[in-house]
């Protein structure tokens, strides 16, 4: 039998400390929201594996699906003696992304590879080396990943240099005072100072920046992006691997503001808590690559293909989309009573798109320095009373909320609760 202490301590000496835990508990059943520890504590989830859970922990529908795909084959490799599920998924992937263009889909396993993979082939398809990311953008650990990824501590220390050619833009935030049209004259300055239009493959920006702080991007910064990459040639591409598969009431955070882009990635939640991810794409774009080019030995495992299948299939059933709306609109609402009844909390901006919502805890209401301790201890407290919960933000002084869109309206309530007394337990 296991203790968290004993598996505390076996970790330390067994796993690298760079690979950081958030909670001090180790699993041992997950249900829908809930999870229960190795000493039977439970907690209600808000965290959901990190956005992977808005069909939440191990829903019967996915389960089903992966354990009837276990009974034929479990790996063949995709490129040896290819199957169905990949080819559905594709189908099912392509017919959802935003846009009358015909599309196509390359599956591999995680986020960073479906970055990786998006930037292979917009650079395959303009003859292009260059990459435009944003300030605080959160696109991977892999080394050309972590040179789009904009926050230096933890992620970049030490571990350079990282690939040539990928430039950083402004990204649109109220809390730095930088506005659309700010973050407009950074791209252009950009084109004038160091990166030649002409040069560059792709712009990447996720619609909801996720690690950087769940801040959308205005819409009309969007329509400028595309205006922008149509001017120059230069390929669109969404992140939707935190944003994706109905946390913000869509399945992808970009369709809200009408502007098509020409790849998507995709990942977490796509397949419900098996690893899988993707390139969705423009056809004639996706396929610029030589057979051969792009894949990988597990890329699109037919397990995670089933479950995903499955997954999509729970979030069209259970009208998870409209549940995605509601439960965003009623975690605002909540949070500004907690905000207008605890002053003294800080609180001071609660935000995101439908149920992609996060809430930002500062040190006064003037400065609006960030207070990344308060957060801390928020999380510390909550833990200590069975909710689990996750920071986010350039300082990390934000929460966020990833709770499985399917939980049920007493679970989400029971976990406010408990959020409103952790938040008063932090700050007595
Ligand atoms: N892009 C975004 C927007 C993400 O949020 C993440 C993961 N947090 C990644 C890429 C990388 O995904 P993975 O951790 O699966 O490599």
């Amino acid at each position: 039998k296991y203790t968290n202490a004993d598996l505390v301590a076996r970790r330390e000496a067994a796993v690298p400390r760079g690979v950081a835990s958030a909670a001090p508990v180790y699993a041992s059943y997950a249900e829908n929201a809930e999870l229960w520890d190795v000493e039977g504590n439970r907690y209600i989830d808000f965290v959901g594996g990190i956005g992977v859970l808005n069909t939440g922990h191990r829903h019967p529908g996915v389960i089903a699906a992966a354990k009837a795909q276990e009974d034929h084959y479990t790996h063949t490799s995709f490129q040896v003696v290819p199957y169905a599920p990949y080819v559905e998924l594709a189908e099912k992937l392509n017919a959802l992304a935003p846009g009358d263009a015909p599309k196509k889909t390359l599956l591999v396993t995680t986020g960073a590879e479906a970055v990786e993979n998006a930037v292979k082939i917009a650079r395959a398809a303009t003859g292009r080396p260059g990459v435009i990311a944003f300030t605080g953008a959160y696109h991977g650990r892999t080394l050309l990943t972590l040179g789009m990824t904009g926050k230096v501590s933890p992620y970049k220390k030490g571990v350079g240099p990282f690939p040539a050619d990928v430039f950083r833009a402004p990204f649109p935030n109220v809390r730095d005072g930088i506005t659309v049209q700010d973050a407009l004259t950074g791209l252009q300055n950009l084109f004038l100072t160091d990166a030649d239009p002409a040069r560059i493959a792709a712009i990447i920006i996720e619609p909801v920046l996720g690690e950087g702080g769940y801040t959308p991007v205005p819409f009309e910064m969007l329509t400028a992006l595309r205006d922008i990459c149509d001017e120059h040639g230069i390929m669109l591409i969404a992140d939707e691997v935190q944003a994706g598969f109905g946390r913000t009431g869509k399945w992808f955070a970009i369709e809200h503001s009408g502007v098509v882009p020409d790849l998507i990635t995709v990942a977490k939640s796509m397949a419900g808590g098996y690893p899988l991810a993707g390139v969705i794409g423009r056809a004639d774009v996706m396929d610029a690559m030589d057979p051969g080019g792009l894949g990988g030995t597990y890329g699109g495992n037919p397990v995670a293909c089933a479950a995903a299948l499955a997954a999509i299939t729970v979030i069209e059933d259970e009208d998870l989309l409209a549940k995605s709306i509601a439960m965003g609109d009623k975690l605002k609402a909540r949070f500004a009573e907690i905000g207008a009844r605890a002053a003294p909390y800080r609180m001071w901006d609660i935000r995101g798109l439908g149920a992609m919502v996060a809430v930002e805890f500062v040190t006064d209401f003037e400065s609006i320095a960030a207070d990344g301790a308060l957060t801390k201890r928020i999380i510390a407290q909550a833990l200590k009373r069975g909710l689990l919960l996750l920071s986010c933000g350039m300082q990390g002084n934000a929460i966020r909320v990833m709770v499985p869109l399917t939980a049920s309206e007493e679970i989400v309530d029971e976990g406010l609760a408990i959020f409103e007394e952790a938040l008063s337990a932090a700050v007595a």
